[in-house]
């Protein structure tokens, strides 16, 4: 047996000075993730293949046996397609006279490889394109959607739990809706309110390649022809002939109301020409073996990705997008964990496995990719930590955990968070869907109980501010590099919860389930 007292207090006891030289390894690492010579590690680039190679080096110093399906990697094909915007175009057709957008400010198109170049269609509104059957919650139902594009405002009524609310708008769900309702494409809004990026700063990405899992059977929109999205704040012109406004529809949706559903009475015409190929890029495995002859045949993950946005559109002449917090913070927590595994010999029971994953970017597929094709049996994995851009950027008091309702993990993370003296708190905005957003939703979805952390703050307080304006500032921009104000020895004292956390999960008798009335429960296997 470990030896469970030792253990148990050593966050408390742990030095400041420890957390310092902790805090100072773990930026190393950041350090070359987001050094300009990684090229922001963008899927399938040769920036992204170093800082794989770097990651796998890393492991092995740890002491991890390579369990990919090439030593520490397990390589993922993609396909890519890159708009030509310059050959491609949207027009308002209304009483036959088409209004020409200008993509990039009105609206932006949707690239896929295999779309159709040109598509016209009606159009229709509805609301927030949810069906919730659980709550008896149709935008589609009574409407003629039959080759139609839907036009819908992200979001959804108040009195759907966040969590259903956030698994039917995931693309794959809502889409599944949309097409058995007869749809062939269709256009987000985004409520400006809950738009963590800029319009401005967003719009910059839309020249971005972007990518598909290469193999045909991981499709989650067959039949979809046409995707795009609307700036909120050029958004009227669409309803102009729908006797509504698009005003009126955000003061519902503010109020968290239901959102009438009509047709807009236009057309929408597009031609869009993509440029097509293909990439390989990489995931990449390490395994702590268990120590007990049974359990460590079972695996507690632990999550981050690799990959960020490569270079793009220059921001104040730099088009480096480095991705030092998002999620170079995340992939060197899971060094300093192996790190400290080895450094303090621990042998927990159940297996651990150190999971890196590409194409998070692009929509969690290389995290798909991996629960589609484990390296270990899926049904063995007992547990997905995932850590992605946690965002230590002031002392850790407060930590946000998404997922802390849903399975017995929540009254884990609470135990190693209250020994450490962290308060947790559940998720304080709910309308952004985090739980979604990052990889623990792919394993969530196989049914293996997740959770997934940000540093957290009392509201209205200094903390609070710091974390918005980042997000404003620099998610998702070139200004997420090594020049920025970061907490270090709170980051590692988030790195030894972590370890903490994942320990007494290998080492329970009995593996974490959900809850029994977590919206979830179902895709327990
Ligand atoms: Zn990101």
């Amino acid at each position: 047996m470990r030896p469970i007292v030792l253990l148990a207090l050593a966050p408390c006891l742990l030095a400041a000075a420890d957390l310092i030289q902790e805090g100072d390894r773990w930026w190393s690492h950041i350090q070359v993730l987001a050094g300009d010579s990684m090229e922001g590690r963008n899927t399938g680039s040769s920036g992204h293949l170093r800082a794989a190679q770097f990651l796998a080096g890393k492991f092995k110093e740890a002491g991890l046996k390579p369990l990919g399906t090439n030593g520490y990697l397990q390589p993922v094909k993609f396909k890519v397609a890159k708009i030509l915007e310059d050959q491609s175009n949207l027009a308002i057709v209304r009483d036959g006279k088409a209004t020409p957008l200008t993509l990039g400010l009105d609206a932006n198109l949707g690239v896929r490889a295999g779309l159709p170049e040109h598509t016209e269609a009606d159009v229709v509104f509805c609301g927030y394109g949810l069906s919730v059957p659980e709550n008896q919650f149709d935008d589609f139902a009574g409407l003629d959607l039959k080759g139609k594009i839907l036009v819908y405002i992200l979001g959804g009524p108040a009195d759907i739990p966040a969590n259903l609310r956030s698994h039917y708008s995931f693309r794959s769900e809502r889409w599944k809706a949309m097409h058995a309702a007869g749809a062939i494409g269709v256009v987000a809004i985004q409520n400006p309110k809950s738009m963590d990026i800029p319009w401005e700063r967003s719009t910059l990405a839309r020249l971005n390649a972007a990518m598909e899992l290469s193999d045909e059977k991981y499709s989650d929109t067959p039949g979809l022809q046409f995707a795009a999205v609307i700036n909120p704040a050029r958004a009227e012109q669409f309803f102009a002939a729908s006797g509504h406004t698009f005003a009126e529809l955000l003061a519902l949706a503010d109020q968290g109301k239901a959102l009438p559903r009509f047709p807009l009475n236009i057309r929408l015409r597009a031609t869009e020409h993509v440029q097509t190929s293909s990439v390989e890029s990489q995931n990449v495995v390490g395994l702590l073996a268990g120590s007990d002859p049974k359990l460590k045949n079972e695996y507690v993950v632990y999550g981050a990705h690799l990959d960020h946005l490569g270079v793009g559109a220059p921001i104040q002449g730099d088009a480096v997008y480095n991705g030092a917090m998002d999620d170079g913070s995340g992939i060197a927590s899971l060094i300093e964990i192996a790190t400290l595994a080895k450094l303090e010999h621990l042998r927990p029971k159940r297996s651990i496995l150190f999971v890196a994953v590409t194409g998070e970017e692009k929509g969690l597929l290389g995290s798909q990719y991996f629960t589609s094709a484990p390296t270990v049996p899926l049904k063995s994995v007992v547990a997905d930590i995932n850590m992605d851009m946690y965002l230590p950027l002031y002392p850790l008091k407060y930590l946000e955990v998404q997922g802390l309702e849903e399975s017995t993990l929540g009254n884990d993370i609470r135990a190693v968070a209250e020994k450490a003296g962290v308060m947790v708190q559940r998720d304080r905005e709910p309308q952004r869907n985090l739980f979604i957003r990052s990889d623990q939703y792919s394993y969530i979805k196989q049914g293996v109980p997740a959770l997934t952390f940000k540093f957290g703050a009392e509201t209205g307080s200094a903390e609070e501010k710091l974390g918005k304006d980042w997000l404003r500032q620099r998610y998702h921009a070139p200004s997420d590099d090594l020049n920025q104000p970061v907490d270090k020895p709170a980051a590692a004292k988030f790195n030894r919860i972590m370890l903490d956390l994942g320990l007494r999960v290998a080492d329970a008798p009995e593996r974490p389930r959900w809850n029994a009335d977590s919206f979830f429960k179902r895709f327990e296997r």
